[in-house]
């Protein structure tokens, strides 16, 4: 009985394989194997070969590293010119400034921890940080509620800065009614325009103007001469950067992290410090002048802030005492010299033939 059971048992997988595999299958199954087996190699090689192209080009760069900085320390800081408590909080706000909301709270908590002071960061700027961060969300969800809301909100303080933003929102989001959502809607956008525009039409009237314009185009907007303003594939890049540099602005704050600014600026400068290091070592003199910097580094345009101007008449360069004044025709001296030029009631520009009142100069803040 036993017996009978294993025999069946038996035939019954001999006879389940012999439904899969036939005895041609058997006999190939090496070559199946083989087959299988060679561009799971293959793949191995390629990946050894990718990882090889890898290790090679890591090599050279801690070879050029190490070249670039053999024997040549960096530049040291004065530890006691540092302000610790400063950069902590720099770093804090750069992490808040981030979006990185956790990382600025542990960040914080452990500085508190060490200094048994205050939290380094403002529970006002975490919780204005959040409400950007939360906008900016929603515009890369193309969702422009929030921020026409706070540009709504915050209209007296914008228009007084001389912002856009305000239509700048409510033109994108005109756009993005009549192009975005399909099926496109003319007359929801129209219906936008009419409700939205009214408030806008003193200042922006020739870019309403444009809007309507554009309507008489709507089949083909493509081949319209406002193509740019309905096809611009970076309107909602740019609008997060115009809103995060008026919110910023708001809160007395620049658009970029003063940390990131800094610690760009310093890699831009490194290498150029590091070359007169040697230089001087060369010629055994040193800079003496504290605070400033002995040779000229090229930053970034964006990055130039306080730029100094030099009295083209003096040649002195100009001071918060004796501060840039601009004449009606554009050209810029510094006070001292206008005082001096300028006895008379009308006296004529150094550069330039027009003439001037000393009192329609105006103090150029840079
Ligand atoms: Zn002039």
């Amino acid at each position: 009985m036993e017996g009978g059971t294993r025999n069946n048992m038996r035939r019954q997988v001999d006879m389940s394989f012999s439904s899969v595999l036939t005895r041609s299958d058997i006999s190939a199954a090496p070559i199946t194997l083989a087959k299988l087996q060679n561009p799971v190699k293959q793949g191995f090689d390629n990946l050894g070969g990718d990882l090889k192209k890898i290790h090679r080009s890591l090599n050279d760069f801690s070879k050029a590293l190490d070249k670039r900085f053999k024997d040549k320390p960096l530049p040291t800081v004065n530890q006691d010119a540092l302000d610790h408590e400063l950069i902590k909080r720099a770093i804090g706000m750069h992490f808040l400034r981030e979006g990185e909301f956790e990382v600025a709270s542990a960040f914080a908590d452990d500085v508190k921890k060490q200094n048994g002071r205050d939290n380094i960061l403002s529970p006002h700027l975490v919780k204005a940080f959040k409400e950007m961060y939360g906008i900016l969300e929603a515009m890369k969800a193309k969702n422009l509620k929030p921020a026409l809301a706070w540009a709504r909100q915050h209209s007296a303080s914008l228009e007084a800065r001389g912002s856009d933003l305000a239509f700048e929102i409510s033109r994108l989001q005109f756009v993005w009614l009549f192009m975005g959502d399909l099926p496109r809607s003319l007359s929801k956008a129209l219906v936008y325009a009419r409700q939205e525009f009214g408030g806008f039409q003193s200042r922006y009237q020739q870019e309403i103007h444009e809007l309507a314009a554009a309507m008489a185009f709507s089949p083909n907007l493509a081949d319209s001469p406002y193509k740019r303003i309905f096809y611009n594939e970076n309107a909602w890049e740019e609008l997060g950067q115009s809103f995060t540099k008026e919110f910023c602005s708001l809160l007395g704050l620049s658009a970029d992290s003063p940390m990131y600014i800094a610690v760009t600026a310093g890699a831009i400068a490194l290498p150029v410090l590091q070359k007169y290091q040697s230089i001087m070592q060369l010629k055994r003199t040193e800079w003496t002048t504290e605070d400033e910097l002995p040779v000229e580094i090229p930053l970034p345009r964006n990055y130039r802030f306080h730029s100094i101007f030099v009295c083209p008449v003096s040649k002195e360069q100009t001071t918060d005492e004796n501060p840039p004044m601009m004449m009606p025709c554009g050209h810029v001296v510094a006070k001292e010299s206008l005082d001096m030029i300028s006895k008379s009631i009308r006296f004529k520009c150094p550069y330039c033939p027009s003439e001037s009142k000393p009192a329609d100069a105006r103090r150029v803040i840079i």
